[in-house]
Formats: structure tokens, sequence, C-alpha cells
């Protein structure tokens, strides 16, 4: 059937991971096809969506005695995705070890895979909604930028970046990103900018500020966002209007930046330093590197925007590596100040409190002036666990190495980690103890005690306090979280009471205090991005204190942080009172060059999840001893760790082992993964108990 098509063309499409399947597969065609191209095409039984691609200097060889099989349908109405899409594509399937066509389908909107061409005909004749609406004359006045703000704008206007934009929280770093986009926009009708943001809660509030100064300028279709809270014919319509360069912003979460914009000029990465931007399955892939990438790439400018840099992020910009160009914003706007930090000795207090008397006496003291707290706990549910003190049962997850939540309102134990649901039992069940009792808290219990504690405290409102909770429990729903915001906005709460999506960007103008009631955890953890990672949630969490600086000053509260803490002194804590972060990176970063650490050195986990943590190990020990045999490309620098059990290491009746690798270079674990790929792939068949592998490149948890 195929003699009559006489042109071939290489296509990506998206095969099960690891198959066997090459990256690009051979289809005939009557015409040429240009690469970009989206095509439908039949794979097994199916007709799924596919790329064409650059066809390679050797075309893959067909399997003997096969013709290829021939195009069913391009998709007419779309533009073929440009050189620097696929190039994107291209880069990050290699970066992550992936297949090509997984991550190029993977970066397409859903709604594409199933369309035929006629309905994707018939949804691009539709008039997208307000596209009409005409740019009026009269654009939002944009505010005066600040000394600091004007000098930062000023520098990335006359230099090519990347730039590190430093700024504490409140500084106006959002304002700087517009007065950018705004720039980029105005020299040319084709630009583009892409604005990324960490969480999807975020994304609301930060298009509200967009559409307000960029709308009346360029029309509504101008700002478009992208994250996966939206429906897929919503997502569709976005990224349509992003590849045909209708929308002039895209603001988005980490997926977004595989969008297509052939127009890009400028990329904004805010919060750079959040773990979200790391997608946690599939390839493995940090958007805040691609963006840098895809920037210098697409000849776009990149600014990365947080208050605690990623210490990657902070050591490119240092003198001595100079990659990044840092741009520092120390002051608040309005001068307000950045909040006191209390600490409390826990090992002061009464045993057993969740909440310290001094701590409870400011919080009180705030809500009678009707201004607003917030409460930080980083563990959703009632309790961790329950325990028979009769016999020492607890609530373990049959399917898990870990505890079965207790959520309280729903009377329910709940693995968090396979999801795994009962009702709680009346008794112990392994000795019939009535009396099974939680251990520990987690935020259903801090929103219950707190309300009991501020019972009979009165707002100057003459009304009774009120303490709510936001966590991925109350927001679950849709549309709850945006219901939360505002009744906290509308001053309708008055202690928040939350995990560390509370912590997060949000502009709360009437909050004076933020508590983190048990923050400790993290000083002792295995990981070494733990101090990090708390730092920067704890600065994150203060900067939502005191932000207005004319409420503060009507006010007689000064803004303040509080920590309960059984180590006062540690070094985390003393660097976040002086609100120090350059001190805490260099002290952290001496620390990671001392022990040969990111990031002064690269590394790559390979996990192993297997029907036990013996065929787990036997895997990878494998793989490392083929590696080894081999005498691999690159392996002279790289080191290969001996296996070992993840932290939880059984999830859902599965077994899980990783192996670290960690090379002084990143070329040569680059290298060297990509050589080991074949020999990963034929170990794998030789392990009939191993469930799954995968490798992660520039891990953010180890
Ligand atoms: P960041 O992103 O650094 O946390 P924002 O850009 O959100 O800071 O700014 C904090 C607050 O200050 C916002 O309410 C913003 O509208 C206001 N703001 C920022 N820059 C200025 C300015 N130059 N003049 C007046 N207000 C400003
Ligand atoms: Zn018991
Ligand atoms: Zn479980």
């Amino acid at each position: 059937m195929s003699d009559a098509l006489p042109c071939l063309v290489q296509v990506a499409v998206s095969t099960p991971a690891h198959s066997a399947v090459g990256d690009l597969l051979s289809y005939a065609c009557a015409a040429p096809l240009a690469p970009g191209t989206l095509v439908r095409v039949p794979l097994g039984a199916r007709e799924v969506l596919g790329v064409v691609w650059d066809a390679p200097a050797e075309p893959p060889p067909l399997p003997a005695g096969m013709a290829p099989r021939p195009v069913a349908g391009v998709l007419e109405g779309i533009a073929p995705l440009d050189a620097a899409w696929r190039r994107l594509v291209a880069f990050t399937a290699r970066y992550y070890q992936r297949a090509l066509g997984e991550v190029a389908l993977a970066a397409l909107p859903p709604q594409l895979r199933e369309l035929t061409p006629e309905q994707l005909a018939r949804r691009m004749r539709r008039p997208a909604a307000g596209a009409a609406a005409q740019a009026s004359a009269s654009a939002t006045e944009s505010v005066a930028l600040s000394a600091e703000q004007e000098s930062a704008a000023a520098e990335i206007e006359a230099n090519p970046g990347p730039f590190l934009l430093f700024g504490s929280t409140g500084s106006g770093k959002t304002e700087v990103y517009m007065h950018c986009v705004a720039r980029a926009l105005a020299a040319s009708p084709a630009a583009q900018a892409l604005v990324m943001v960490p969480e999807i809660n975020l994304t609301p509030q930060l298009e509200a500020r967009f559409r307000a100064r960029f709308a009346p300028l360029y029309g509504e279709a101008a700002v478009v966002s992208l994250h996966s809270g939206m429906t897929n014919p919503q997502r569709l319509k976005s990224w349509l209007a992003a590849h045909q360069g209708a929308a002039r912003i895209v603001l988005g979460t980490r997926m977004a930046v595989f969008a297509s914009l052939p127009g890009l000029a400028l990329v904004v990465v805010d919060e750079e330093h959040d773990a979200s931007y790391k997608q946690q399955e599939g390839a493995r892939y940090s958007a805040r590197d691609l963006a840098v990438w895809r920037a210098r790439e697409q000849g776009a400018k990149v600014i990365l925007g947080s208050a605690t840099p990623s210490l990657e992020s902070w050591h490119a910009s240092s003198p001595e590596v100079d990659r990044y160009q840092r741009l520092a914003m120390p002051a608040r706007i309005g001068a307000g100040e950045l909040p006191r930090l209390r600490l409390v000795d826990m090992g002061q207090q009464p045993r057993g409190t969740a909440f310290s008397p001094p701590l409870l006496a400011a919080i009180t003291e705030r809500v009678e002036r009707g201004e607003q707290c917030l409460v930080l706990l980083n563990r959703r549910g009632f309790a961790p666990v329950l325990h028979c003190h009769d016999c020492g049962w607890k609530s373990d997850c049959p399917h898990c190495s870990a505890h079965q939540v207790f959520h309280k309102i729903d009377r329910t134990l709940r693995c968090h980690h396979c999801g795994y649901a009962q009702r709680v039992p009346r008794a112990c069940p392994a000795c019939g103890n009535p009396d099974i009792a939680p251990v520990g808290r987690g935020t259903e219990q801090l929103e219950e005690q707190l309300a009991a504690l501020l019972r009979n405290v009165i707002t100057p409102e003459r009304r009774a306090a009120r303490v709510a909770r936001m966590d991925a429990d109350t927001t679950r729903a849709k549309g709850a979280l945006e219901e939360q915001l505002a009744q906290v906005h509308a001053g309708e709460v008055d202690v928040l009471v939350g995990t560390q999506m509370v912590a997060k960007g949000h502009d709360f103008r009437r909050i004076t205090l933020v508590a983190a009631v048990q923050p400790d955890g993290a000083l002792f953890s295995s990981d070494f991005r733990a101090p990090e990672r708390l730092f920067a949630l704890l600065m994150q969490a203060a900067g939502r204190a005191g932000r207005d600086a004319q409420y503060v000053a009507a006010q007689a509260s000064p803004p303040e942080m509080w920590l309960q803490t059984w180590h006062p002194d540690h070094a985390v804590y003393a660097a976040l009172r002086r609100h120090d972060y350059p001190a805490f990176a260099q002290q952290q970063l001496a620390e990671r060059r001392e022990a040969g650490m990111p990031p002064f050195a690269h590394q790559a986990l390979v996990r192993a999840d297997a029907r036990s943590q013996e065929a787990a190990h036997a895997f990878l020990q494998a793989a490392a001893d083929a590696a080894r045999a081999a005498q691999l490309p690159g392996l002279e620098q790289v080191f290969i760790f001996p296996p070992v059990p993840l932290a939880v290491q059984r999830v859902a009746d599965v077994e899980r082992a990783q192996m670290l690798l960690e090379s002084p270079v990143r070329g040569a674990l680059q290298r060297f993964l990509a050589a080991w790929q074949p020999l990963l792939h034929a170990e794998r068949a030789r392990h009939r108990a191993l469930v799954r592998w995968l490798v992660d490149v520039d891990p953010q948890a180890i």
C-alpha cells in the first residue's frame, strides 16, 4: 500500500517508557513533511499523535521485510513546532535519559492526543473568547520603581544575563519582572514572555496582577496560564495561543517551560529555589535548569528570582564562577521591616504543649488587636500515628514501611504514601485495649487545640476568634483554595494553621505574626539539602508577616516570626535571626565543598523498585558491575556508591532501593549515563523480580 507513497518521514511517538522501540519511527507519506509537523500515525493497533522530527543522517533501518506504514493524517491547522522547541525536547531527553518521543509528547497538551484533525480544525475555527478585546488606550499606570528596582531593571536591560535577582520577600521582585516583561514586549510585536511560578495556587494571583497590567495594553487574550489545574480544553487553548503568538505572556508552573513560544524574549523563574520545579516522574527534569538552557538557546533573557536562592544558583552567581549576574534588592518596599525572630526554647517550657505559653500569649494579643497570625506545621492530619500503650501496637500501613496517619475529621487512618485508608478501629486490633492514643500532632490537631485555647478571645469587631486550616486536605475540592484565601484576605480568619502551602507567596496584608511550631525535624535529616529547604521555608514564611508597612505602622505590634525549638543555638536559626541568607549560603557551601557535594559535584540516582529489597539491590549491583566490566566512557570520573534502601523503603508493597552516582565533571557523568542506558535495559531483562527502574539526574532529594 505504501508503494504509492514516495516520501519517508521520521516521527517521534510516545512508546511505553523503556520499550525496545527506538526513539523515532519511519512512516511513509505522499509529500515531504516539515520537521515539527504534528501528525497522526498508526502504532501497533492504535493511532497516535506524533511529531515529525528532523531526519537523522542515517535513518533507522526498518525491520527486514517491513514496509513503512503510512502517516494517517496531518494536523493541518497547526504550524510545525519550531527548531528551538525541538532542540529543547531533544536536549531534555538526552540530559534526563528518557526517550525523545516520550518527552516530546508529554510536552504537548493532552487534548492534542485525543482530537482528530477534523475536530481540531473545527476547534481552531471557533473564535477564542476575549480575543476580540481591543487594547484600550489607557493602560493601567505602572508604579514608579524604587531605586533598587530601577537599578536591577537597568542591569537586566543592559546585560545578557542569566540574572539571579536576589530580593527579600516583599522587595518588589514581581514589579521588576513586570517592568522587564513590558520592555521586552514593547521591543517587538512578536516578542513573548514566559513567567514561571512553583505552585498552581500562586498562578491566579500572579495572573490577576499581570492581567491588570498587560490586558489593557495587549488585550485579554495576550495573557494566558498553563498549569495542571486547568481542564484539558483550557490547556489546549492556552497552548495554541502561545504557539500561534497570540499569547504574549504565558504564566505557568514547571510544565510551561515546554510551551511552544516562537517569539520567546524573556523567561522569569520566580522562587527559583523551589523544589517543585523538579518533575518527580517520567522525565525528571528541572524546569529552572531547562529555562536557563532554553533562554540561552533561543536568545532570550532569563531572570531567576528568590529571597533564598538555591545554593546551585547562588554559587553560579558568585565571583568565583560568574555564570549568572547577581542583582540584590535587600530592602522591602515601603521600608516595612522584616519580622524579628523569636526563638522559644522548648527545653524551658512545660512538657507536651503544642503552643508554649509565650507564643500563645503573643497570638492572643494579636488576635485581640484584630491582627492575623499564621501557624506553620509541615504535617497534615490529626496525628502521625495511633499507638496502644498496652501492647505497643502502632497504626502501620500494611503496604508500606510507614505509619498510617490519623485523620480525626472523618475518623480514618490514611497512608500518605500509598493512599490506603481504613476506619479508625474502636480498640487496639492486637490486644483489644480500647484506649489507643494519637502520638504527635498534625495540622488538624493544631487547629482544634488552638480553637479551644482561643475560645474566649474576642476580636475588635466583637466576635469570637476564628481559626482556620489550609492544607492539601482542605483544598482538595475545586475552588476551595480560592475561597479560603479570600476569607483570609477579607479578614474573616484570625489564625490560619497550615502546611508549607500557607507560606508560599501569598500577599496577606494583615498578618503580623508567623509561627513555626515544630521546625526542628529538618535540622537532623539525612538529606544534605534539608537545612537549605528549612531556611528557605522559614524565610518565606517570615515574609508573610508585616508585608504592609502602613498597616504595621498604624498598629502597635511589630512583625514577628516565632520558632519553637529544642535547639535555639543552631546555626541555621542564628542566620535566620539576622535574615542573613548570604552567611547561611556561605556556611553551607563551605560544607558542601569540603564534602564534595553539589554544586561542587554532579549527581544522578538510579532507583530500582522490586518485589524484595534483595532483588532491587541485585539489579543495581549487577548494573554497576556491568558498567565497570564494560569500562564505560566517563567511568574513571564517576563514583558509584553501593545500593541502599530508600528512607521509606516499601511503598504499596514494592521494595525500593537506590544507588548514587557522583562526579566532579558534569560531562563525564552525562557520557557515562548515556553509555550505560543499553546495559541497564539489558540488565532489566535478566531481573524478573524487578518492577521498574529509573534514572534521576540532578536529584533533589537523596
Ligand atoms: P516580591 O515579589 O519581591 O515579594 P512584590 O513585587 O509582590 O514583592 O511587592 C510587594 C508589594 O509591594 C506588592 O504589594 C507590590 O504591589 C508593592 N510594590 C512593589 N514595588 C513597588 C513600587 N515600586 N512602588 C510601590 N509599591 C510597590
Ligand atoms: Zn494493644
Ligand atoms: Zn501505605
